[in-house]
């Protein structure tokens, strides 16, 4: 929740326009032979007073203008400024009843300002006089570097003992003020009556023709937006309710843990990766997107695959997968046992492509002997596809023994690796495998957006003409992509691909596949365990259960009073996928670790006591 408001002063709390700078700038230039306009003297308000100095006499065109002269008119600046300081310290109209509703509500009040701190000494005895008196005050020339630094606003989260800078909002009427505000960490918010970016008093401001001043407004909006300032108000007035709108966002944004199969809980490095933007054609990000498809490649195949990124969610690449080696003359054998087993018929019944499904119990991994049976059934079959971990109940499918029968007979095989890759060690040349599917916002625990297909580039290159999709089409993504050196067809999701990058970074040095097997094993481990001890059951056989999700039995649970239950204390689970078992879903996988899953079961033993 927000904790602190940090008030700039001048043009913000009190001197409506922040008027008394600009007669002092005036003055100072006109001393060493350079009149400014009110314009060029107010540009920079904001900044510390000498950097406002230089930042005007960078701004004069006629000649340049020594450091000599600078100082020269900034000692006239100031001596012009201290004697009207006094009579610029009125307080904005509305700032007295909202300070006090904002330390009524429990907030802490600070400032920062582009005043020194012997300007301050007065400014802080004149406006208390008037009223206002904030909890902490300090001045540019007590910092490194005034504004548009964040230093100052530093301080005050310092005195204040704010640990998290997006637990503060900064209010301000400058450019300069926006700044500091977004450099800072801050919620920045802008106020337009009053402020310098507007430069009108009190008397002018009320005597101006209605769409004079809307114009006026609009213009000092647009320069606080293009400034970054996450909010823009008419007056001070508005800030509790945009307090509270923040404090709400910050709820829904709280920090929590998925406990799904995809998207997954993430590092926060991964979403920082995307922070850069970056473009399609750039040859920087093509080479980035090469690397990746080489890195990806190699947690699982060699140099005869490659891999094939593409836009959008997994079952885009399953899709681009199965339509794209799927030809004339194929016809694919799906084994199935779950849901995602049957989209994958959908997928190709919608695509008019030839297969046979031979579904089977939802609870029990793929019969191999029955896969067997059908294979000599029906000699029309040239592939074999299924699921690896199938996600709707958890059960892992036996993929050594179904790649060996397939290889045997000399069909391909196509596998959904979704769930499973850089979770189990999927060893496609050792175990024939002819591709794979799998995407960015599961076991690599990227962002969900994109998804790849893995596939002998022998096969690749014979796979033209069979996708039935335009966007979809796997052998023009794999040719684009290869012969023009990372290049997408169409627009990449750059910054996921980013974020998939640091990913794989993270999946490295967390140790490759044996630490992240080995953590979501024990993940699983403690989870299963906890939920026994409380009487809660999986449905699927432990020798046939994998070590990324686990359905359980609900029993007498309601769903969704558990689900809000858990919410509430920062974790999100599944429902079920059985139509006649009443079961929820916890996944163990993402940014997990034995810590969380010890305690989620604490959490649900508190749940079942209570
Ligand atoms: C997640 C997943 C998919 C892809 O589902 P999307 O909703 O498209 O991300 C496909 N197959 C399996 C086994 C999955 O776990």
């Amino acid at each position: 929740m927000i904790q602190a408001v940090i008030f700039d002063w001048a043009g913000t709390t009190i001197d409506y326009g922040c008027m008394a700078p600009i007669a002092g700038f005036m003055a100072a230039f006109e001393a060493i032979g350079v009149p400014i306009t009110m314009q060029q003297a107010r540009a920079p308000m904001g900044m510390l007073k000498i950097d406002h100095t230089r930042a005007i006499a960078a701004s004069v065109k006629e000649r340049a203008i020594s450091e000599e002269e600078i100082q020269k008119a900034y000692a006239v600046f100031e001596e012009k400024l201290f004697a009207s300081l006094q009579n610029h310290c009125g307080v904005i109209p509305h700032v007295l009843d909202t300070v006090r509703a904002l330390r009524a509500a429990g907030l802490k009040i600070g400032s920062t300002t582009g005043y020194t701190s012997a300007m301050m000494e007065l400014v802080l005895a004149q406006a208390e006089q008037n009223g206002y008196r904030p909890d902490f005050c300090i001045a540019s020339d007590k910092v490194p570097r005034g504004r548009p630094a964040p230093y100052m606003i530093w301080k005050n989260l310092e005195e204040f003992g704010i640990e998290n800078p997006r637990h503060a909002v900064k209010v301000g009427d400058t450019v300069a003020d926006i700044c500091e505000g977004v450099n800072a960490g801050c919620w920045s918010v802008g106020v337009l009556l009053g402020s310098s970016e507007m430069g009108l008093t009190q008397a002018e401001a009320a005597a101006l023709p209605s769409a004079e001043l809307a114009a006026l407004k609009e213009t000092a909006r647009q320069r606080f937006y293009a400034a970054g300032a996450d909010y823009i108000i008419e007056d001070i007035r508005a800030l509790p309710s945009v307090i509270e709108e923040i404090n709400q966002r910050l709820a829904q944004n709280a920090p929590r843990k998925l406990m799904t199969p995809g998207p997954l809980t993430t590092k926060a490095a991964v979403k920082q990766a995307m922070l850069t933007d970056h473009c399609t054609w750039d040859q920087e990000y093509k080479t980035i997107t090469s690397e990746l498809m080489a890195e990806i490649t190699a947690i699982s195949a060699n140099k005869d695959y490659a891999t094939v990124l593409l836009q959008g969610s997994g079952s885009y690449a399953v899709e681009a997968m199965l339509t794209g080696f799927c030809g004339p003359e194929d016809k694919f054998l799906l084994l199935t046992n779950g849901e995602y087993g049957n989209r994958m018929a959908q997928t190709m019944q919608k695509a008019g492509k030839a297969y046979v499904q031979l579904a089977s119990d939802m609870c029990q991994p793929l019969c191999v002997s029955a896969a067997k049976a059908a294979l000599e059934e029906d000699s029309a079959i040239t592939g074999v596809v299924f699921v690896h971990c199938e996600t709707t109940t958890g059960v892992l499918n036996p993929l050594a023994e179904l790649c060996q029968l397939a290889k045997s007979q000399g069909k391909k095989v196509l596998v959904d690796a979704m769930s499973s890759f850089a979770a189990y060690d999927i060893d496609m040349p050792g175990l024939g495998i002819d591709a794979l599917a799998a995407s960015a916002n599961k076991c690599l625990e990227g962002l969900p957006g994109l998804g790849f297909v893995i596939a002998k580039k022998a096969l690749l290159e014979e796979s033209r003409g069979n996708a039935c999709s335009h966007s979809l089409d796997l052998y023009a993504q794999y040719k684009e992509l290869y012969q023009g050196g990372g290049k997408f067809r169409f627009t990449s999701p750059t910054n996921i691909l980013l974020a998939l990058c640091e990913a794989v970074r993270q999946f490295h040095q967390e140790g490759g596949l044996p630490a992240r097997q080995a953590r979501y094993r024990e993940n699983h481990r403690i989870l299963v365990e906890g939920l026994a001890c409380l009487g809660i059951q999986p449905i699927v056989p432990p020798q046939h259960q994998s070590h990324i999700i686990t359905t359980f039995h609900l029993g007498k649970l309601d769903f969704t009073r558990l689900y809000e239950h858990l919410k509430q204390q920062g974790f999100v689970i599944y429902p079920g996928k059985l139509t006649d078992i009443p079961t929820f879903r916890l996944g163990n996988i993402g940014d997990i670790y034995p810590g969380d899953m010890e305690r989620l079961v604490e959490i649900f033993a508190a749940y079942l006591a209570a």
